[in-house]
């Protein structure tokens, strides 16, 4: 490695020594490669353009979305005295003039502004004026429609760099998948670029999926989780605002801890608070939507659940990676329930209006009579009776095909002028949108791949990101730490040796894996009861070994006994609307090793009534006693 830079890194910033990735990137930038950078949130790619400005001699010049974070990142580099600045909307407009005045003198090595800054008449005047010699484009995955945070502001910064004097580009993400890399490259103009993808591996990071059927399980596993939790923080990120709200009241009144709920729809002020609280480390827990965590980097956080089944891998390993930052081991729990999958796949296919529903929009913005009008998007879903998402993609499928301009908006109010129907425009729209909802349901099916796998949960997410580096881990995840796969199936006489009481958790166990059809929890249940139900006959449940093996149960005793062997982790619900049971490793692991597992039981096993069910069952269901 380049001595020198090491130099640098020590003197300027106070660093011992490089990260994975981090030199290997400055020297592909200062050998004037253009360079895509892919590694994970906090692996510290700032410094990759921060060290590679001191030595270059021109500008640097950082296009980042994230407004609220360019002081920070500012205010670091100034403790450093390295001469930094942002130009963002949050300074007064004689602010931002003496800021462009200094950028022109070429008072600055490094200037952070947010794309659409690129498009400003007075700022691409002072561009003319200094030397760009490094764009860094950062959170470069926003500008692909497959990335999770699609902005179309970054499609304009292709056609800017030329005015820039096309500079050596880094783009630089933590969440890009070799198809977002590759959009990355193509839509910044760069198809040369370098690309260095590492250090995905979070080895402190232990990774688990908890199955939990319904709100219930939900919140018994999170008081169970959260109960663990020492000194650090926690982060539980919810689907929706209201279950933010929600769950951050059960955590303070059932498991008793500090939380508090945050999300996009409070007060600015709010939010500043429950932020700094937790920063600053006198808030131990925040229930958050995905609002919480640009620029979150708490060191000491323990744990973060997902309490809801977040739409695509990227977005959940950012916000699980928010753990752990300090090196120390944290947990990164997913609660998975199959009627979450469902409710994402229900979301991806009503989000966007068919062609007949676009037409039926039109119909109504129509018949208010006048070609120019204000109308909001309540008014047009009544008229229509289509949920607002779909009016508002549907006004702009209109707007892209010519056929409405919106000329401004008040508030709410658009002022909308109808234009002629274009048949073939939207029909174009339409294929679009129906590409991108087969992009959405991709990036679902990767999600649930890694909620209902078997296998290695890190190796999904690293192959996932394209990285080839080592999985080894001090504590992997929740399948390999159930142990290796049994290589012999047991036998029902092993588990029959066992004291009654354990040899229900194993009986429930070797009933699943024995079966030939995928079942829920209720057919289980109802096999395991002996019950005379016909589907019990239709698909031969009852020559199951274990059919009534529980009869002295009641069905929801024995669904509350299926249910803690998920809560613990033996058995788990997968697939959408009709969810299946199936082993998890462990439950593999547990039968295989025939572990005593000890339920807690409604009452102690009868076997005289398991015995009488069985006699019933050999004479054809006729013995009547
Ligand atoms: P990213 O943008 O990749 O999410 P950042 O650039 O914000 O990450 O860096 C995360 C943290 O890592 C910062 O606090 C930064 O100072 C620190 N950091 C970066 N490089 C090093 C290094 N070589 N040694 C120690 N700390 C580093
Ligand atoms: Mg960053």
């Amino acid at each position: 490695m380049n001595d020198d830079l090491t130099a640098t890194l020590r003197d300027r910033f106070g660093f011992e020594a490089f990260r994975p990735g981090q030199a290997e990137a400055i020297e592909s930038l200062l050998a004037g490669r253009h360079t895509l950078v892919v590694m994970p949130t906090g692996a510290g790619k700032s410094l990759i353009f921060q060290l590679s400005a001191l030595r270059l001699p021109g500008l640097t010049l950082v296009l980042s979305p994230l407004i609220a974070l360019m002081k920070d990142q500012v205010d670091t580099l100034r403790r450093h005295r390295i001469a930094a600045t942002f130009i963002n909307s949050t300074l007064s407009t004689e602010d931002q003039a003496r800021r462009l005045r200094a950028l022109a003198r070429g008072d600055y090595r490094l200037a952070y502004v947010a794309p659409e800054r690129l498009r400003s008449a007075p700022f691409q005047e002072v561009l003319r004026r200094v030397r760009v010699s490094l764009l860094a484009v950062d959170e470069a995955h926003c500008i692909s429609q497959w990335g999770h945070d699609f902005r179309p502001d970054y499609l304009h910064i292709a056609t800017a760099r030329p005015l820039l004097g096309r500079p050596v580009t880094a783009a630089l993400t933590a969440t890009a998948t070799p198809q977002v890399q590759d959009d990355i490259v193509r839509l910044l103009g760069l198809p040369s670029a370098q690309r260095i993808v590492t250090g995905f591996n979070r080895p402190n990071l232990t990774l688990r999926v908890r199955y939990t059927v319904d709100v219930e399980a939900k919140l018994l596993a999170l008081r169970e989780l959260l109960s663990a939790l020492g000194d650090g923080g926690a982060i539980v990120y919810t689907g929706t605002r209201h279950d933010a709200e929600e769950v951050a009241e059960f955590v303070r009144t059932v498991a008793g801890l500090r939380a508090e709920h945050y999300h996009a729809g409070l007060e600015a002020r709010v939010r500043t608070r429950v932020e700094e609280a937790f920063l600053g480390g006198g808030l131990p827990v925040v229930v958050a939507t995905n609002a919480f965590g640009m620029g979150i980097n708490r060191p000491d956080v323990r744990l973060v659940v997902h309490y809801a089944l977040p739409g695509t891998l990227e977005a959940y390993y950012q916000e699980a990676g928010r753990a752990g930052r300090d090196g120390e081991p944290a947990q990164a729990v997913l609660l998975y329930a199959p009627r979450d999958r469902a409710l994402q796949e229900w979301f991806i296919e009503n989000s966007a209006p068919g062609a007949e529903e676009v037409r039926a929009l039109y119909g109504a913005l129509r018949a208010a009579g006048r070609s120019k009008a204000f109308r909001t998007c309540e008014e047009l879903s009544l008229a229509t009776g289509l949920p607002v998402i779909k009016v508002r993609v549907g006004l702009a499928q209109l707007e892209a095909a010519g056929s409405l301009e919106r000329l401004g908006d008040a508030g709410p109010r658009m002022l909308l002028r109808l234009g002629p129907w274009n048949e073939e425009a939207l029909r174009q729209e339409a294929a679009q949108v129906e590409e991108r909802r087969g992009c959405r349901r991709a990036q679902l099916g990767s999600m649930v791949a890694y909620a209902e796998a078997d296998e290695c949960r890190r190796r999904i997410l690293l192959d996932h990101f394209g990285d080839r580096g080592s999985s080894m881990a001090e504590s992997c995840c929740d399948n390999c730490l159930a142990g290796p796969r049994p290589d012999e199936p047991p036998s029902v006489g092993d588990v029959a040796q066992l004291a009654p009481a354990e040899r229900v958790a194993l009986s429930i166990l070797d009933a699943l894996r024995r079966l030939r059809w995928e079942v829920g929890r209720r057919k289980l249940a109802q096999l395991l009861k002996g019950s005379r139900a016909k589907a019990m006959r239709w698909f031969a449940y009852d020559r199951s070994p274990y059919y009534g093996r529980l009869a002295d149960f009641t069905l929801p005793e024995i669904e509350g006994l299926i249910g803690q062997l998920m809560r613990r982790g033996y058995l788990k619900a997968v697939g959408g609307e009709m969810p299946v049971l199936r082993l998890t490793p462990q439950g593999e692991a547990a039968l295989h090793a025939r572990s005593p597992i000890r339920l807690r039981l409604p009452h102690p096993p009868r076997p005289e009534v398991v015995a009488h069910k069985k006699a019933e069952r050999d004479a054809g269901g006729t013995v009547a006693l």
